[in-house]
């Protein structure tokens, strides 16, 4: 009884949060706050439940990787926010009107089906991104901070290099005709998947849950620690696309990082992509000194 109830956690968060946002009075859905304040709500409670059901010890949350993930939190809700809607949304609106492009036939849809529709349209884009990041030497070079990680907890997906970051960050929506409650409830369920899909929780949910959304298990195996091992398990929520395009892999892995699990700091993430040319530059520095010897 104890195990049934535990394993409905996770679909149970996602009833909640679609009957929050049908439910929501106009007023909340076009305040601004709204959304952020769901967002955080969503992860405390995540967050909460690592000390209520621990996955794995090894994972339990220090001070350094909460102040850590606080900090990717915080920077994707205001500069890498910032840069989406200025660098992408908003040329990308401009385009849809300059085309004249229209789907109005979205908002007739049921509500559920709409939130469906940018869940898939969102993950479909991600999936392509971030397979990409792992068969392309200079998108690996920026995802491979996320890979760094050596645990994984609720606020670990908002962790990584800030180019990858923006990058895993751009959808299409912008271009259709979606209501904004649609989005937002999308957005919110979204980070409700993926903040599980890395939380330090033992909540393991029922089978046609893994099936359809990515849970711990499947996105642990994705942070393996040889670099092939990773290449599996792509989609940040819906792993049912992975079992589309025949990347889904199962298992589940508790040793996760790369190479030899160094920790990077965040400086270290954010210089990562660099790292080629600042050993070059460092290895021409060294040559002449050493001959001169
Ligand atoms: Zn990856
Ligand atoms: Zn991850």
């Amino acid at each position: 009884m104890k195990a049934i109830l535990s394993s409905l956690v996770q679909p149970a968060f996602i009833a909640v949060i679609i009957a929050f946002w049908w439910l929501a009075p106009p007023a909340w859905v076009n305040n601004p706050n709204a959304i952020l304040f769901a967002v955080i709500a969503t992860t405390a409670l995540i967050q909460a439940l690592e000390w209520v059901k621990e996955r794995h010890i090894g994972w339990r949350m220090t001070r350094q990787e909460f102040f850590t993930d606080v900090f990717y939190v915080v920077l994707g809700f205001t500069a890498i926010d910032f840069l989406t809607s200025h660098l992408a949304e908003d040329p990308l609106k401009a385009f849809k009107v300059a085309l004249g492009l229209g789907t109005p036939w979205i908002a007739h849809l049921p509500f559920v089906a709409q939130v469906a529709l940018v869940i898939f349209l969102v993950e479909f884009g991600q999936y392509w991104m971030h397979r990409g990041m792992h068969n392309f030497t200079p998108l690996w070079l920026v995802h491979a901070p996320h890979h760094h990680i050596t645990q994984l907890n609720t606020m670990k997906g908002a962790v990584g290099n800030p180019i990858e970051l923006f990058l895993i960050s751009l959808s299409v929506i912008a271009l259709l005709d979606v209501p904004l409650t649609a989005v937002l409830c999308a957005a919110n369920i979204g980070v409700a998947v993926s903040s599980f899909a890395h939380a330090n929780v033992r909540l393991d949910p029922p089978r046609w849950y893994a099936f359809v959304f990515t849970t711990i298990r499947h996105h642990s195996l994705h942070h393996s620690v040889p670099y092939e091992d990773t290449r599996c398990n792509y989609a940040n929520s819906l792993i049912v696309i992975d079992r589309m395009f025949g990347t889904f892999r199962n298992g589940e892995a508790e040793v996760v990082g790369q190479d030899e699990r160094k920790r990077l700091s965040i400086r270290e993430q954010w210089l990562f992509p660099a790292m080629p040319v600042i050993a070059m530059v460092k290895a021409r520095r060294v040559q002449p000194a050493a001959g001169s010897v």
